[in-house]
């Protein structure tokens, strides 16, 4: 918007008219300049860096230091890192830091002084609505370790300004981070409407159950106008792939001449009383800057200078003074007026829509490919950390060089972290920039692979042994409980015998693979320990079971059902086939080859189950009206089936029966696009396999879709919900989604996100739905739940078009879900406990045995940890920062100049710092408190050596939190629900302990 349409002229000078008479200035406006520089949208990282981040960075310190009034935030960490590592670490020094560049010893000054303030400043500015929590600390945790590492400073702000809706997790999670104010800006668009109408912009969010001050925070939603200062960019928009040489770039604006003074002035004036009636207090935020700009900062400042000097120089007279402020000054200013504000409990701001006609539900499920890669590798990331903690701290590592084990998580971590920015795992950037979120993140796995084989090889030395052509698998159990459940192979060969570390055989089944058809699967059960591996054998069989007593893994038996048509009406529920275990009992129709109905044995109950994949067919024509794009959900009426016959197979073994439901979006096709693989685990005889036996495992494939098709599992009960769904917040906490009757638009915004688990119920019974990856999910119907799964989409928008940004996705994606069905009090429980189990899933590494392993010799045994079963261990990691935890020793090393030597030292001394964080997940988060037992504390530190110290530090490691003081802010809330409950703790713990690992020979360098 240009700053001429903000008024007419006349109304303008009405305006400044009536402001009056000379008097005290009545507003204080901040100016807060920043850049929003997304971490991969329409370019990549690479390319963004060289056409304008490295020069928002160089230009911007120069500003700041020529001029002492000029401010500025930086807010991606990634970004920062990258150029004050590569370009600000080049240029030569001065004589005060003679050991430090120019920009290194103009920066650390700028930020001691408070001139350049680091917000948020995670990797990231991350996506609200499809992210896991865990992922979401680990990217606040790698920007926050840097920051302190290098200049001791903690942010305590955040810049949540562009992610597409708001998470009631954030304000916990930010809160336990040190925060004090938490600023979003994507909400709902009527709501915010009403909130600046009624000065609602600001309150104190209470983003948890938990009524403790310790995770609620101050909240500030930017008004209409976003985080962009439309007409007072100077510096144009950045070229890619290189500046351009002379200097000059598009849409540059003229320069603020004396003669064009008056209008900037004027325009600058009207939006800063137009926004100051939105908020109670008289200080306006006026965030100066959008995405991609100060590429040219002398520009920016030069031209911005004037208008500041301008109004200030009339500041009695129109009741207005502006100053260029961080977000910090802001806020500070902000505190100290000292009012009591509303309070709001812990609903979230999702779905997001930007008007009537576009409800941003879309992204819950664009690139459905890329969101389970995200979460395959951190789920991978969690456990390497685990297994390179106790490896390095517990065994002798003459292999291992920790240095370089320490850099591959580095380097998933890193990978992790950036693509939870908010234009990544929502699916909403260009293909390439894609290719490049999912390259780093295969390399990052890959590394991390070969760190984990690293360890076994250290732990089980190699032999040559005599028995080519098996295979050795190493299971590693990543949850700190012990864990029994059943782990699939692939075989090339049917007969199979299979034994574990003392040679005895396993409860095993193979079967002819469901996709391959020269493979086989082999389903093996297993018991884990917490933290710990199991070592199993795999032989090809020489002879047929019957000749032999050597133990031979069963073979399943398999029924086929032929294709049935997709019926219109008609009789259903006249022939029905029973698949038992111990729990459940699932029917299915003969007539139809669909899921008919769940037994569940505990509570006695029978739920009309059945389930069918659907499409909703999307709006494209960009001329018609708005359309479905990576962000929006654009339907153009209700879903339709998406096939015409299923064929069905039932794989029986003594382990696990498999229903094989194929659909077939033509009666004659011969491939199917769609399936459902549903696995039922048959008990074994011990108690750990409760969790196994109450689940129905479905994975399913879908794909490739025809355009403009958006796919959905729905799934159809008899339970009265009323159409309530209950769907998660990040993995963290659920939230309940009552169906809204919209006069517009109505079925995308009765969508979504889904991070972890939705769930409907009645009084009799609940229907958990737990999932591997981010989905959309809704219930469009009374005891109905529908996922949306996979999207293709094709539009005639010439931007989208030109910017690859049109989801042409061809891909045939595999998604898992876990079905728990039962009354409440059962599935409460289970539900936390489930979805860590689908969460961290043993790691299967295999390994030829032909170089290796005498049955049962060479393995290290290493002692198990195991919680109480109401604890979760959040993380257990080296994050490998090279500080202090005492603030005052650690600032005072950075100030002494940051001698090397003192450096190396220093980080070796912390080689061994671990962050732990531990989330009493099955007490219901949120819901209740209660201490967290030493003994929990106790059984995790024994298993890594002695310990020295232990001390509760903030959730990203930087604050000791008897030394963090979080701001007050005062409520409208009776007092009694600001009760602190401390030593009590409802979130996460984080503590660090100082540990001497046993004494083993030092590593050799690989
Ligand atoms: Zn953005």
């Amino acid at each position: 918007m240009e700053p001429r349409g903000w008024l007419p002229l006349l109304l303008r000078l009405g305006l400044i008219c009536l402001l009056g008479a000379p008097s005290e200035p009545r507003l204080r406006v901040f100016v807060v300049p920043h850049s929003h520089m997304d971490v991969g949208w329409l370019h990549t990282v690479q390319e963004s860096m060289q056409a304008y981040v490295t020069n928002v960075y160089n230009t911007v310190v120069e500003e700041l230091t020529l001029e002492k009034k000029r401010r500025f935030i930086a807010v991606e960490q990634e970004y920062f890192r990258l150029w004050w590592d590569g370009v600000a670490s080049d240029n030569p020094g001065d004589v005060t830091w003679p050991f430090l560049s120019a920009h290194h010893a103009k920066v650390r000054q700028l930020v001691s002084e408070g001139r350049l303030e680091f917000v948020l400043g995670g990797q990231v500015m991350h996506d609200e609505a499809v992210t896991h929590f865990d992922d979401q600390i680990l990217q606040l945790t790698e920007g926050h370790g840097f920051l302190y590492e290098t200049f001791g400073i903690r942010p305590q702000f955040s810049w949540q300004v562009d992610p597409f809706g708001a998470s009631a997790t954030t304000p916990t999670l930010f809160a336990l981070a040190g925060f004090n104010a938490h600023v979003i800006s994507r909400i709902n668009y009527n709501l915010k409407e009403a909130m600046q109408d009624n000065q609602q912009l600001q309150f104190v969010w209470r983003g948890s159950r938990s009524l403790s001050a310790q995770q609620e925070i101050f909240t500030h939603v930017l008004d209409k106008f976003g985080y962009c200062s439309e007409g007072f960019y100077w510096d144009g928009e950045p070229i890619f792939p290189h500046p351009p040489e002379n200097g000059w770039y598009p849409s540059m604006q003229f320069p603020v001449t004396w003669e064009r003074l008056q209008s900037f002035v004027e325009a600058v004036l009207y939006n800063v009383w137009v926004r100051a009636a939105w908020f109670w207090t008289p200080h306006v935020l006026w965030p100066w800057g959008c995405d991609r700009q100060f590429f040219n900062a002398s520009l920016q400042f030069a031209n911005m200078d004037r208008v500041l000097e301008q109004v200030n120089k009339f500041a009695y007279q129109h009741g207005v003074s502006m100053e260029y402020a961080t977000l910090g000054g802001y806020f500070r200013a902000v505190h100290a007026h000292q009012l009591s504000w509303p309070v709001r409990d812990q609903r979230d701001f999702l779905p997001y829509s930007s008007d009537m006609h576009h409800a941003w539900t879309g992204f819950y499920a664009s690139r459905s490919g890329l969101k389970a890669l995200a979460r395959r590798a951190s789920a991978l990331l969690y456990a390497g950390e685990s297994m390179f903690t106790r490896h390095v701290l517990l065994a002798p590592h003459p292999h291992l060089d920790p240095a370089w084990g320490l850099q591959q998580l580095q380097q998933l971590r890193w990978a992790v972290s950036e693509v939870q920015h908010h234009d990544a795992i929502t699916g909403t950037h260009a293909l390439e920039v894609g290719d490049m979120f999912v390259e780093h993140l295969s390399s990052g796995m890959q590394g991390v692979h070969t760190l984990m084989a690293s360890i076994i090889q250290d732990r089980s030395p190699a032999q040559s042994g005599p028995e080519p052509g098996g295979r050795l698998a190493v299971v590693y159990n990543p949850l700190a409980w012990t864990v029994t459940t059943i782990i699939t192979l692939t075989v090339d060969f049917p007969n199979v015998s299979i034994t574990d570390e003392s040679g005895h055989p396993v409860p095993a089944q193979v079967q002819r693979s469901k996709e391959v058809p020269s493979a086989y699967d082999l389903h093996v059960l297993t018991t884990i320990p917490g933290l710990s591996y199991r070592h199993y054998s795999i032989h090809p069989s020489r002879r047929p079971q019957e000749d032999t007593l050597e133990p031979v893994t069963s073979l399943a038996s398999s029924r086929q059902f032929g294709r049935r048509l997709r019926r219109r009406g008609g009789l259903v529920g006249g022939s029905l086939v029973p698949v038992e275990n111990d729990c459940y009992t699932v029917f299915l129709d003969k007539d139809t080859n669909l899921m008919h109905s769940i037994w569940e044995r505990w509570s006695n109950q029978t739920v009309q189950v059945t389930q069918s994949f659907m499409e909703y067919h999307a709006k494209s024509d960009f001329d018609q009206g708005p359309i479905s794009d990576n962000y929006v959900f654009r339907p153009s009426g209700r879903a339709k089936p998406a096939w015409e016959a299923v064929r069905m197979e039932i794989v029986a073994g003594p382990l696990v029966t498999e229903i094989r439901q194929e659909f077939y979006r033509e009666v004659d096709d011969r491939e199917p696009t769609f399936a459902i693989y549903s696995r039922l685990a048959h008990r074994p005889q011990s108690s750990d396999g409760e969790l196994l036996c109450h689940r129905i495992e479905q994975e399913y494939r879908v794909g490739p879709l025809e355009l403009n098709r958006e796919a959905i599992l729905r799934t159809s009960t008899d339970l009265n919900t009323g159409r309530v769904l209950y769907s998660d917040n990040n993995g963290y906490q659920m939230q309940r989604r009552p169906y809204r009757n919209y006069t517009n638009n109505i079925i995308a915004q009765n969508y979504y996100p889904m991070v972890q688990s939705a769930f409907i119920q009645d009084r009799r019974s609940r229907l958990v739905l737990l999932s591997e990856q981010a989905h959309g999910v809704s219930s469009q119907g009374n005891g109905q739940v529908e996922v949306m799964l996979h999207r293709r989409l094709w539009n005639n928008d010439k931007w989208a078009v030109e910017n690859d940004l049109t989801l042409n996705d061809s891909s045939v994606v595999h998604p898992v879900l876990w079905l728990l069905l039962g009354p409440w009090t059962l599935t409460s429980g289970l539900r936390q406990r489930s979805g860590l189990a689908l969460q961290h899933r043993p790691v299967v590494m295999l390994r030829e045995m032909n170089e290796t392993a005498r049955r049962g010799s060479g393995f290290k045994l290493q002692e198990a940890v195991t919680l109480p079963s109401s604890i979760h261990l959040q993380i257990l990691s080296i994050p490998g920062w090279k500080y202090s935890s005492n603030h005052t020793e650690h600032l005072q090393t950075l100030q002494k100049g940051l001698d090397h030597c003192h450096h190396y030292h220093y980080r070796h001394h912390h080689l061994h710092h671990l962050t732990f964080v531990m989330v009493p997940h099955l007490q219901g988060l949120g819901s209740g408190c209660s201490p967290l037992p030493c003994s929990v504390l106790q059984s995790v530190l024994q298993g890594l050596g002695s310990v020295v110290s232990v001390e509760e530090r903030s959730l990203t490691g930087t604050w000791d939190v008897r030394k963090m003081h979080r701001w007050t802010w005062s409520t409208r809330d009776p007092p009694r629900h600001r009760e602190c409950v401390c030593p009590c703790v409802c979130g996460c713990v984080n503590v660090c302990a100082h540990v001497c690992s046993r004494p083993h020979p030092p590593p050799m360098s690989r």
